[in-house]
């Protein structure tokens, strides 16, 4: 196993431990972005089976290739998704994390519909009301995991986010823990490799770590 797979995989443990949790209840999504074959096979090796991709272009470069060899892989699209390229990543993703918008959750009902798939898909919550990144507004994640549910008939079985930069992202695992909480929602992808220890303790049954497991993205 690689050292800094080992390492991730038993801070997830204690820090599940340390808020009374069952470690199985927390999933490590190993983002496998920007990072080839050569980087991404020794952690396939070591048993790890769940990744994380933000780029659909990249994950079709990628991934069918590895999953021939490692056919029980999951993978999960957490970077934005174009409406254009939906049909390619439904065929690709296990999981849409990233369902930030009406248009969005509209046209992956239609190609479920037309293609006869159904993923799972997780809600975006912008959780900071930053301007710049994606999501549903907090006050308005209620209604539209509702009209995702209702109207399109989406599965919508978690939340996702990603809070701001550079502050304590506690109270906002706490806010993205108490919409799913209200709304019959298990799964919470949140945390990544600097706060994920955080993100278990408010909750998180996914964490989404990159360069702990990896090391540093060439090219960032
Ligand atoms: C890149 C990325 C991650 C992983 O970030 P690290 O800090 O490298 O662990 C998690 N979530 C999303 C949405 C990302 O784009």
């Amino acid at each position: 196993m690689t050292r800094a797979l080992e390492d991730v995989l038993s801070k997830i443990s204690a820090a599940a431990e340390a808020a009374g949790r069952a470690p199985e209840s927390v999933q490590l999504v190993a983002v496998s972005k920007v990072h080839g074959a050569d980087v991404i096979t020794p952690v396939l090796e070591a048993g790890q089976r769940l990744f994380g991709e933000n780029r659909v272009q990249e994950a079709a470069d990628k991934w069918p290739a590895l999953r021939e060899q490692y056919p029980d892989v999951r993978l999960h699209l957490i970077g934005p998704l174009q409406t254009n390229k939906v049909r390619q990543a439904v065929h690709l993703f296990d999981v849409i994390e990233t369902v930030d918008r009406l248009k969005l959750a509209r046209t992956l009902a239609r190609i479920f519909e037309e293609e006869g798939i159904r993923r799972e898909v997780y809600v975006q919550v912008n959780v900071g009301r930053e301007e710049q990144k994606a999501g549903i507004n907090p006050d308005e994640a209620d209604a539209f995991i509702d009209l995702c549910r209702d109207e399109l008939n989406l599965p919508v079985t978690g939340l996702m986010c990603i809070p701001p930069a550079g502050e304590d992202p506690a109270p906002y695992f706490g806010l993205l823990a108490g919409i799913a909480r209200r709304n019959n929602i298990g799964i919470l992808s949140m945390g990544m490799s600097g706060d994920f220890e955080i993100a278990i303790k408010h909750g998180a049954t996914h964490v989404r770590v990159g360069t702990a497991v990896f090391g540093t993205r060439p090219g960032y």
